[in-house]
């Protein structure tokens, strides 16, 4: 399927997941996640609309970049190995997967601008999963107050691969919840406004339970 049909099977559900939960459509953003696909791909799915790009390799985000550059915003959505900071950090737009303190560390050095972080959390707590656990992420927020490159737009998860869509509601309750918690303190460097959850499965799930930035793949672009 071509990604203007896909997008408009999307955009359609968006709305119904809008109306029932009350918010505005233009509360989300949808993030095209290509790293499944080509740069053609990539550049249909700007064509179609859709200007922030996710990818989740160091390879796949320079290949793309390389070619599309500042006709998109990019993400990256990706686990980070911190050797590989460097590489990227000064062409990507937003991080979604800051997770540890190591990490954090060497994004602060080696930016020479403060870098919009979505702080991952492992909400559902599998053991194949990256990002802090909920419980711990308060603490990391107040650790990495002095690390003026560090921006904490918001939190990302990623709810598991189940079929049980009450328990997949509950994850993104509780990303909501711990937000909001974060949000009330005022941090001038986390004002944590953001939720970055929903995947092709899940996003209208997600949206009702107040996502402000999805990742959709499958759905979008194919795999
Ligand atoms: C691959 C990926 C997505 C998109 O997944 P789909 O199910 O294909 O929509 C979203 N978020 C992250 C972190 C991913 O790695």
């Amino acid at each position: 399927m071509d990604v203007v049909s896909n997008l408009k099977e999307i955009q359609e559900n968006i709305k119904l997941a809008c109306e029932k939960s009350n918010r505005k459509i233009d509360e989300i953003t949808v993030i095209g996640v290509t790293k499944y696909v080509t740069i053609e791909r990539a550049e249909e799915t700007i064509d179609a609309g859709i200007k922030n790009l996710g990818e989740n390799r160091n390879e796949g985000f320079i290949e793309k970049h390389e070619v599309i550059g500042k006709k998109a915003t990019w993400h990256f959505i990706g686990t980070l190995q911190t050797r590989k900071v460097k590489d990227i950090i000064e062409k990507i737009d937003y991080l979604h997967s800051l997770d540890r303190l190591s990490l954090a560390k060497e994004v602060n050095k080696r930016s020479e601008k403060p870098v919009n972080c979505f702080v991952q959390v492992n909400v559902s707590g599998e053991e194949s999963k990256h990002g802090l656990a909920p419980e711990n992420v308060l603490d990391f927020i107040e650790e990495i107050k002095n690390y003026e490159n560090i921006y904490v737009v918001g939190l990302m998860t990623m709810a598991p691969h189940i079929k049980d869509r009450e328990k997949i509601k509950e994850v993104f309750k509780r990303l909501a919840k711990l937000r909001d918690q974060i949000s009330q303190k005022n941090y001038s460097h986390a004002p944590c406004h953001y939720l970055s959850m929903g995947m092709s499965n899940d996003y209208d799930i997600a949206i009702e339970e107040g996502a402000t930035h999805i990742r959709i793949g499958t759905k979008l672009v194919g795999n």
